[in-house]
């Protein structure tokens, strides 16, 4: 009984010195983090309560897991990498289990990782068989020469770095393949049905992290399936450095989620940490004008999540909803999905 007594109080003292640490070093050098769960068509009448729940509920828990790793004292890409971990390893997503198909049935994964501290970056595209995509990415960032590496080669360096592989029918979900088949017939009928927007329902669902830590460096990582029935080896933006994913520690780390290859074409994520660096605009400045006045006018449809040195966060998207959820410089929690009435 002394001893679970003790056990208890050193437990509670614990707590209090970590909740304490957490208020000194907020003053000095705050952390924070955000991650998203996709975006697109993402409204009440499309989720029943029980759905929404579950979604909300593995926001949480990846957004609470990064932010433990933050506490302790780790490095923002550690963070980055906890997060997505989890939001891979839930089939609620599109990214890791849970992925999206291809048009002839299959999974091609794409991600990449980013620290601000130096510009290190790591990415893989179109890989079938790691179970983690963002694993595969950090080994490349730190184990590698390279920042990009894509299929079969890619896979062969992360079985030499030792990461867990699968087979590719570890991804499958009922759910993806109902909308591979829908999604296969509408584009039977017209091959330019990509830019229909009735077909935002089968390209969102990747996941993102931007993580700063209490040595004031920036991160930013994302792990997609892609979009549904993509074909010819298509590859999207997350795994590309500066579109989907960017992190300087002279301006913002970013996470995109949305039509990749409008954020592509217009550098979606470095284009806002720009914008902050050149013409000195707020975080939530940059990261607006080039959501709903770049991207919208032109129908790239998506969000990001952004997150600054200084521990402001902001999350716009222009289509009806996105999954995202963070834990500000002030240590309060925030999960959503749908857009807040102001
Ligand atoms: N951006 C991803 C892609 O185009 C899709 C998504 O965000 O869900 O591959």
């Amino acid at each position: 009984m002394k001893v679970v007594k003790s056990i208890v109080q050193l437990g509670l003292c614990s707590l209090f010195f970590t909740s304490f640490l957490n208020h000194s070093t907020e003053l000095k050098s705050p952390i924070a983090i955000a991650i998203h769960g996709g975006a697109g068509t993402i409204s009440k009448a499309n989720l029943t309560p029980e759905q929404e729940q579950q979604y909300k509920d593995t926001l949480a828990q990846a957004v609470k897991a990064g932010y433990a790793v933050l506490l302790s004292g780790q490095s923002s890409i550690v963070a980055v990498k906890t997060s997505i971990n989890i939001l891979e390893n839930s089939p609620l997503f599109n990214a890791g289990l849970g992925a999206v198909y291809t048009y002839e049935g299959k999974h091609e994964l794409d991600a990449s990782i980013m620290e601000g501290r130096n510009r290190n970056a790591g990415a893989v595209a179109a890989i079938t068989n790691v179970k983690n995509p963002i694993d595969a990415a950090l080994a490349v960032m730190q184990n590698s020469v390279h920042v990009m590496l894509s299929g079969t080669g890619a896979e062969t360096f992360a079985q030499e770095q030792g990461l867990e592989l699968v087979s590719n029918d570890y991804f499958d979900t009922p759910f993806r393949y109902e909308a591979l088949k829908r999604a296969r017939i509408k584009l039977e009928a017209d091959k330019s049905a990509w830019l229909d927007p009735s077909m935002n329902d089968y390209k969102f669902g990747t996941v993102g992290t931007v993580a700063l830590d209490k040595n004031g460096d920036l991160a930013a990582g994302t792990s997609t399936g892609g979009m549904t029935a993509k074909r010819y080896g298509r590859i999207g933006d997350a795994p590309v450095i500066g579109a989907g994913t960017f992190a300087d520690n002279q301006s913002c780390a970013v996470s995109a989620t949305g039509h990749g290859e409008f954020f592509i074409r217009y550098a979606v994520a470095s284009d806002i940490c720009a914008r902050m660096k050149y013409s000195g605009l707020s975080l939530e400045e940059a990261a607006n004008q080039v959501i709903f006045d770049v991207l919208a006018p032109v129908g790239g449809d998506g969000g990001v999540i952004a997150l600054d040195a200084e521990g402001n966060i902001a999350t716009p998207f222009n289509t009806e909803g996105m999954y995202r959820a963070s834990i500000d410089k002030q240590g309060v929690m925030s999960v959503q999905i749908y857009k807040v009435q102001k």
